[in-house]
């Protein structure tokens, strides 16, 4: 059985919304075709009627005398043509066959034989009374234009009447003669071309909407194969994409659409993925470590100095865990969009120099030579808190990186080529040091989130990080519109370059550096 709910379903589908507005047009276009070409018909046939009568009038003035009759003396209606001749019979037979011919008050004249000049079928149309042929009579002498009526016969058949006037051979009165001539033919004409479209129309609508049905289901087969590949693409198979067609139309287009949004679905997946696999690994480390402290202190410690100390520990892990834990709330802010920048004009060479001077103790204590190459100013719309962690990152990474007596170095001038490239200015902030620099093979890492670069060999390792640090300094470089590459030589050292769109710089370079680095 067919159920409502499956018929509403039906009906809000596109194909039958597709079918039903192709249906109604193609109903409308039928309609209005034939209703133009039905009153074009009509007008056509009648207009043959009407040529018909004036073809029968004409011959009506050729050979109809108004004149006193020659045995009677009577006026009379008498007809001149020769009977033995076939076509003039045939005229006048056909002239006489609808007629009625009276003087100007009404009266039927009489005809040769003494008859009434009326015949029969126009009797079956009635004869109107004197005083309405008088009044006809009256008109078209006025007008001098024939009157056209249609009279319908006892028979039921409509008959077309010319009436006009005529004047006997001198001239000296008006006599009224109607003429009619049967419309039953161009009726039945029309008749039988309005039952051809009555039964054409509703064919050939059922015929077009089926084709239509058809059309329209073979336009969409498509978009239903399309949801079908798309229904199978889940969370766990997001690998599978919708295939296209290749038909290079808007579904084409949709369906490549739809394919890059899994494309960026599935990397994002991919990341989270990732993230909580990096995350549930970074926390796992400080908590085992926790966990052995406490076990030490509750089974193993014995004297007040072993439990400070295991609680000691226990302490340092637990401010590493909460620092993995701020920064990854940092970050997580940062890449869902809900740390927003607080952009301001100041000048970048300040917020620089602040840095490399906060940093010349730390430098000190490394026995690291930190200079920096400024110019008097650099004005630009950034975000204070975020370039101060972008370039403290920097510089506590080369001061980690780099050995005793080497030596780190920032420079901060403008980007060669780029405004050219870009259309807007930019400069570029480059830290760069003297220390163990990064094999080529992680570079391509290095900004990833928890991607530390294995300590290589025998080299003491610097005291490691959370990993983070670097892929915050990409992110905070890319919200400012700008770029952060890296080159390095390991042995030899590593480069960072921050390029941001900023209006350049004023001339003059000042140079800031720590003491000479004492040698021990
Ligand atoms: P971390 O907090 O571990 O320093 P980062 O994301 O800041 O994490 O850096 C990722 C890795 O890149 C570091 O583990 C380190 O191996 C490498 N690295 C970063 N800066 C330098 C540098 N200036 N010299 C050498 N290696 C570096």
């Amino acid at each position: 059985m067919v159920r409502l709910r499956d018929i509403r379903r039906l009906t809000r589908g596109l194909r039958f919304r597709l079918t039903a507005t192709y249906a109604t047009f193609f109903a409308l276009l039928l309609i209005g075709v034939t209703g133009a070409f039905h009153v074009r018909l009509s007008s056509t046939l009648n207009t043959q009627v009407q040529d018909v009568l004036e073809q029968r009038w004409a011959a009506m003035k050729g050979y109809l005398r108004i004149e006193p009759n020659y045995d009677t003396g009577k006026i009379g209606a008498l007809w001149y043509y020769d009977p033995k001749d076939p076509d003039e019979s045939r005229i006048v037979l056909g002239v006489r066959s609808v007629y009625l011919v009276t003087d100007e008050n009404g009266n039927i004249l009489p005809d040769l034989e003494g008859q009434p000049s009326v015949s029969e079928a126009y009797k079956d149309l009635g004869v109107d009374s004197p005083k309405s042929i008088m009044a006809d009579v009256r008109q078209t002498q006025a007008t001098s234009r024939p009157l056209w009526t249609t009279r319908r016969s006892r028979q039921g058949v409509d008959y077309l009447v010319r009436s006009g006037v005529v004047f006997d051979e001198f001239h000296r009165a008006p006599y009224f003669v109607a003429l009619g001539y049967s419309r039953a033919a161009s009726q039945k004409t029309l008749r039988e071309f309005s039952l051809l479209y009555i039964a054409v129309i509703p064919g050939s609508l059922i015929l077009g909407s089926f084709l239509g049905w058809i059309m329209a289901g073979r336009a969409l087969s498509p978009v239903r194969a399309a949801a079908q590949a798309a229904q199978r693409i889940s969370s766990s198979n997001l690998s599978l994409r919708i295939p296209t067609r290749n038909a290079g139309d808007e579904l084409d287009y949709l369906i490549l659409t739809f394919n890059r949004m899994i494309d960026r679905l599935e990397g994002s997946f991919q990341q989270m993925k990732q993230f909580s696999t990096d995350v549930s690994h970074e926390l796992r480390t400080p908590l085992t470590a926790i966990r052995g402290q406490i076990e030490v202190a509750l089974f193993t410690a014995q004297t007040t100095e072993q439990y400070r100390e295991a609680m000691f520990n226990a302490l340092q892990d637990i401010d590493r865990l909460s620092q993995i834990l701020r920064a990854l709330f940092l970050l997580s802010q940062a890449e869902s969009g809900q740390l927003v920048l607080q952009k301001s004009r100041l000048d970048l060479c300040e917020v620089v120099r602040d840095q490399v001077e906060q940093f010349q103790i730390p430098a000190e204590a490394a026995a690291v030579r930190l200079s920096a190459e400024l110019p008097a100013e650099c004005p630009a719309e950034v975000d204070r808190v975020q370039i101060e962690r972008l370039i403290s990152n920097l510089l506590s990474n080369a001061l980690k990186f780099t050995p005793e007596g080497g030596q780190v170095m920032v420079t901060v001038r403008d980007a060669p080529g780029l405004a050219a490239e870009q259309g807007v200015e930019h400069i570029e902030i480059v830290v760069e040091d003297t220390g163990c620099g990064i094999a080529a093979k992680h570079l391509p890492h290095i900004f990833d989130r928890f991607y530390r670069v294995p300590s290589a060999g025998a080299a003491p390792a610097p005291e490691q990080g959370l990993g983070l640090g670097l892929s915050f300094v990409a992110w905070i470089a890319k919200v400012h519109g700008g770029t952060i590459d890296v080159e390095s030589a390991p042995g030899k050292g590593t480069r960072f370059t921050v390029k941001l769109p900023a209006p350049g710089i004023g001339s003059v370079t000042m140079e800031l550096a720590s003491p000479p680095v004492a040698q021990s």
